[in-house]
């Protein structure tokens, strides 16, 4: 029996929590607060070392070895855990923050009572490994002659460019915006995940030897027949970002946006970045409506609530979750179950079973936003689809819009045009188990491939992309 065994039993699950609202509402820097040593010990403690933890095989996308990085940590040994965190999660440092966890949702101590703290772990052994200069630039010891493009830049794009230059190769990453990152610099606010952490992993990325080309469109700035003759393979990481619009009389008002150009902007404004007048998307004195009610919306409502918003809706139209594991997730799935997060605690009116069905104008701008109330009831095809519910009908005055209803996929993109890859129903290029798509050579990974989904997925789907480039070089060179 090791010290700890009834761990699980006796030491309540605790979360750390976030910095007080009234100050955190103030700035933009990240807002969770960390265990003390001795906190992180009792959690780590609480992990029950199952004989099939369910955690690595079925909850975590990446197969993070959890029960033994969990062991490690309890006992302070930091080099080790790190060591086993890196090997399946060399970019810990954004799942540390930012993960969902759902690890936690496949904890066996979850099954009857709260699950172990996975992420809070994971994050004190990444920042252990980086203050005690664990986590250095280690170029590889031997170079092979083959290069190879990565576009996008993205978790997607920097986990297949980091398996890729660890095994050798060449990696040039393209990257259309001005500085790379993806969703992780352009989406997912400060107060969630601070640049800094993005700037240190380049940093090191760069000084193992990847090239960032910044500023670069592949496909329109960038020939596919160029990319071609200058690469012996090429790995499409381009992100899922079509976003879901909402057909409704009134959405052609001024003041009426998808969600991912009001983040960026705040996150633009946070690098010193200056937005032109005429473009700024701006919440001071505004009242809010962000329609969905999923995470980019909670992102959307922390960034209007701190540029002053006078008040914010989040509309979302399906019904509200239940407060604990719905059974038609049974555990280890990932739970259905009513989420809050930091910018929930903040401010806001959240409603569910939410139908927008027109905006309403004035000068041109939006200035009310009508709609009803459903509830969900099965089609004859037995397909659960919305129903008006009759009298429901409401309407709130706003002045700004934010539509944050998901991604539909990866949009137009020249270079898969020029390559004419093969594509499904859904319009994504069609991969096979390596993750190659029907030009040789030419692979895919990330949201482009999956559509939206989770950085895990992301970080997961480059790692497996990079091992078929790997496999396809391989063979070629043999
Ligand atoms: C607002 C928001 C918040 C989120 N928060 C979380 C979270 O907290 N936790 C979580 O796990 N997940 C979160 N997600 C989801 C997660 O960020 C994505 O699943 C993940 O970023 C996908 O990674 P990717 O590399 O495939 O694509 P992306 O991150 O979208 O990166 C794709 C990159 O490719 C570049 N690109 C596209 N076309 C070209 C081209 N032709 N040439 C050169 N470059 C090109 C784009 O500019 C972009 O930088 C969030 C998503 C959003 C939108
Ligand atoms: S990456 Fe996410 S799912 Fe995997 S162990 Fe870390 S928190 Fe859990």
């Amino acid at each position: 029996m090791s010290e700890h065994d009834r761990a699980f039993m006796e030491i309540p699950r605790k979360d750390p929590g976030y910095r007080r609202r009234e100050l955190r509402l103030k700035d933009w820097r990240a807002v969770e607060r960390q265990f003390t040593a001795e906190e992180l010990r009792d959690q780590a403690a609480r992990c029950m070392d199952c004989g099939i933890p369910f955690c690595h095989g079925c909850g975590c996308p990446l197969e993070n070895i959890i029960p033994e990085f969990n062991e490690l940590a309890f006992r302070g040994r930091w080099a080790e855990a790190w060591e086993i965190l890196a090997s399946t999660d060399p970019l810990a440092e954004f799942t540390a923050l930012v993960c969902p966890a759902p690890c936690e949702g496949a904890c066996v101590a979850g099954l009857h009572g709260n699950p172990v703290s996975i992420r809070q772990v994971e994050r004190m052994v990444v920042d252990q490994a980086f203050q005690e200069g664990l986590v250095r630039p280690q170029p590889p010891a031997v170079r092979r002659p083959e290069r190879v493009a990565v576009i996008g830049s993205g978790p997607a794009g920097l986990a297949t460019a980091w398996w890729l230059n660890r095994r050798g190769y060449w990696v040039t990453v393209f990257e259309t915006a001005s500085k790379p990152g993806g969703i992780l610099r352009y989406g997912i606010p400060d107060f969630k995940l601070e640049k800094r952490i993005l700037d240190r992993r380049l940093q090191l990325m760069q000084a193992e030897g990847i090239v960032f080309e910044t500023g670069v469109n592949v496909g329109r700035d960038l020939s596919a027949r160029y990319v071609h003759s200058r690469f012996e393979a090429t790995v499409l990481t381009g992100g899922a970002r079509q976003p879901r619009d909402l057909p409704v009389p009134g959405r052609e008002l001024d003041g009426v946006h998808f969600a991912m150009p009001y983040l960026t902007q705040q996150n633009r404004r946070v690098d010193n970045e200056v937005i032109p007048e005429a473009e700024s998307i701006f919440a001071r004195n505004r009242t809010v409506t962000i329609i969905g009610g999923g995470d980019t919306g909670a992102d959307c409502l922390g960034t209007a609530l701190r540029q002053g918003a006078q008040h914010v809706y989040q509309f979302e139209i399906m019904p509200q979750p239940p407060p604990d594991r719905s059974p038609a997730t049974p555990w280890p799935e990932w739970p259905n179950k009513m989420r809050e997060s930091s910018s929930h605690q903040e401010g806001g009116e959240r409603r569910w079973s939410v139908m927008t069905k027109r905006l309403e104008g004035r000068d041109g701008r939006v200035a009310r936003l009508h709609a009803c109330e459903v509830s969900w009831e099965a089609d004859a095809s037995g397909r659960a689809v919305p129903r008006e519910i009759p009298g429901s009908d409401f309407a709130v005055d706003t002045d700004l819009v934010l539509l944050a209803l998901g991604f539909t996929g990866p949009g137009r993109n020249c270079y898969v045009e020029e390559l004419q890859l093969e594509r499904d129903d859904r319009g994504i290029p069609r991969r096979d188990d390596n993750h190659m798509t029907s030009e040789p050579g030419v692979f895919i990974a990330g949201d482009m491939a999956q559509g939206a989904s989770l950085i895990v997925r992301a970080l997961a789907d480059g790692a497996h992309a990079a091992r078929g480039v790997d496999a396809y070089l391989r063979r070629r060179g043999a």
